[in-house]
């Protein structure tokens, strides 16, 4: 018999060892049970630089308890067993209520408590808005689906408090209730419950990017409510206490504040038809839902319903960025921790070559997705005349295609990465795998987006110059940057760019803002490495192509979750 090098010896010898389990055989340790914030030492680099480093302790904090098994073992029931409807009372009485597995509610009271909903509003200092992201960005690499009551009551704060001066109940009562950070989940008015969640409710079943295409019609009443009659065909988290949603008045489309229960004490005419069927985000209830007359306030003027909610709707798509840039280092953290340990032909997958160029390649979408995320959200900290808010007007919708964009094939890859296993449920990949393209999809789908970029583009030079100021602080310190930066910046000065490049141009500004904050930021070889496989004409191949000369090993050692 030919003898086996003394690595390949030691790994047959334990895959035949009969003290060792069946259930442990070449199978790595559980990934549970870690630290999501100490272990990712991109977002740890990216707090610091972004003005968050006072956050440190409370994100270390927060990265233990989302990566303890007990997290993750609530949202695995949370997402096995999905909500219910419940339509009536058992005396036939219309109840419209939604029923949870207790993992959601234990969820949605460890992440109220952080102040994912909140905190920005609550605690207005340099770095907030990153300290909050970084949170966030944590908690969709464990469960998606709580994610979007608090994203969209976040996001309604701003729109709430600009317009609170004309209805001072949503000053004296709804803020304070949006910002508590006690979950609860009765169903009762708010004055009744310690803390309220906001809803959105835009798309009707004839038109979801074209809201214009709305029919809800709301009809004045005597004491300056209006009553609103029709449907919205995607109303996710109907168990909120309120929602914002658009309906045409006489004035035009506009956008009213609707409570689940009136003021009063009785429940709002908001009937729940049905809950939908989702590939993915099972944990969440998105519902279709009739308007029996239910009562509502317009926030703002007659026919200014879309300016009105684009503020929601902005912060919403910071999250759908900052969500998949979680959804992308959660299945790469998989991934890396899954190779470390597994061997296959007297090696770890790690050290194979091919492999350390597939983990290299993740790695790199990670540490990309977790910069351009945090760069983002502290956009949005600026005054709203200042650079950055021109930067994010530009970038926001760039950043949403591409990085929902690159988390479907990055959490394929990384899922693949652990053979048959990542296509078993309980390693969580397929969760991971079925949620990937929903961000990509809501608030502003891929192709919405890009238009978006080329809107901004032709209107806001300001949001041009911004970014142009950003890429210029890198100029000189990689060839191939400044090559793609030049071509850039002539595609933004030529206003007649044609609609069908639309998404060439909006990956290109994501790719240029990315390498230019790693190769800024980054350790050198991790901006190289980007620079030399992602500023090429084709901007994303197939992953695992990273041309020779990369310093595979060292990109992994840094994104190794260890
Ligand atoms: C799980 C889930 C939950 C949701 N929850 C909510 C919610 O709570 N509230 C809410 O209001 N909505 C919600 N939505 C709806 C979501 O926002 C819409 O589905 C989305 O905006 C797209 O609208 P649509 O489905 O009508 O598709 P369409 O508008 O018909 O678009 C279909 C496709 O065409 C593309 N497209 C559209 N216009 C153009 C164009 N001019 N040029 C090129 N391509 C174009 C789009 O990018 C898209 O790919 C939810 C959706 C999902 C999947």
């Amino acid at each position: 018999m030919q003898s086996l090098p003394a690595q390949e010896r030691a790994a047959a010898t334990r895959l035949t060892d009969p003290r060792m389990s069946l259930a442990s055989a070449n199978q790595p340790p559980p990934f549970e049970g870690r630290n999501l914030y100490l272990t990712h030492r991109a977002l740890q680099d990216a707090v610091a630089r972004e003005g968050a480093a006072w956050a440190h302790e409370r994100l270390a904090a927060w990265g233990a308890t989302l990566g303890s098994a007990k997290t993750f073992a609530l949202a695995a029931r949370a997402n096995r067993y999905t909500p219910e409807l419940r339509t009536h009372d058992r005396f036939g009485n219309r109840i419209d209520e939604v029923a949870f597995d207790p993992g959601w509610h234990e969820l949605m009271a460890l992440a109220m408590r952080e102040g994912e909903h909140s905190s920005p509003w609550t605690e207005p200092r340099v770095g907030t808005q990153v300290a909050r992201a970084a949170a966030y960005l944590m908690h969709a690499e464990v469960e998606n689906g709580t994610q979007c009551p608090l994203t969209m009551t976040y996001a309604g704060v701003p729109v709430l408090r600009r317009h609170a001066h004309a209805l001072p109940w949503l000053e004296t009562t709804w803020l304070p209730h949006a910002l508590a950070r006690d979950y609860d989940p009765r169903s009762l008015p708010v004055a009744d419950k310690t803390s309220a969640l906001i809803g959105m409710g835009m798309t009707e079943r004839q038109g979801g990017s074209d809201v214009r295409a709305n029919t809800t019609r709301a009809e004045r009443t005597g004491d300056g409510a209006y009553r609103l009659t029709g449907h919205k065909w995607f109303f996710s988290a109907p168990l909120c206490d309120a929602h914002l949603v658009l309906a045409q008045a006489g004035g035009g489309l506009s956008c009213f504040f609707m409570p689940r229960f009136l003021p009063d004490g009785s429940r709002n005419a908001v009937r729940l038809q049905r809950l939908k069927d989702k590939l993915g985000n099972r944990s969440n209830a998105s519902s279709e839902v009739e308007f029996d007359g239910a009562m509502a306030w317009l926030l703002g003027d007659e026919g200014r319903g879309v300016p009105v909610i684009i503020e929601m709707v902005r912060h919403t798509r910071l999250d759908c960025v900052i969500g998949s840039a979680g959804l992308i280092r959660g299945a790469v953290a998989q991934a890396l921790h899954h190779a470390n340990y597994r061997q296959a032909f007297g090696k770890t997958l790690a050290e194979q070559p091919l492999m350390q160029n597939v983990l290299a390649d993740l790695a790199l979408e990670d540490e990309a997705a977790s910069a351009l995320a945090l760069r983002l959200a502290r956009a949005f900290e600026a005054a709203d005349d200042g650079a950055d808010s021109a930067l994010a007007r530009l970038v926001t919708p760039a950043l949403k295609y591409w990085i929902c964009k690159r988390a479907p094939p990055v959490v394929a890859e990384a899922l693949e990465v652990l053979g048959g296993n990542g296509y078993v449920e309980e390693s969580i990949l397929p969760r991971l795998y079925r949620e990937a393209p929903l961000n990509s999809i809501w608030e502003g789908s891929g192709n919405v987006m890009c238009l978006d970029v080329q809107r901004a583009a032709r209107r806001e030079p300001m949001a041009v110059d911004a970014l142009l100021a950003e890429l210029a602080l890198v100029r000189g310190a990689d060839d191939r940057l400044d090559r793609h930066v030049a071509a850039l910046t002539t595609t933004l000065a030529g206003h007649d760019s044609a609609e069908a490049d639309a998404r060439r141009q909006a990956g290109a500004i994501a790719v240029a803002l990315a390498g230019a904050l790693l190769v800024r930021h980054a350790p050198a070889g991790v901006g190289d490495a980007y620079c030399a496989s992602r500023l090429n004409d084709s901007c994303a191949g197939v992953l695992g192509t990273l041309p020779a000369g990369v310093d595979r090993a060292a990109i992994i050692a840094r994104a190794l979750p260890e």
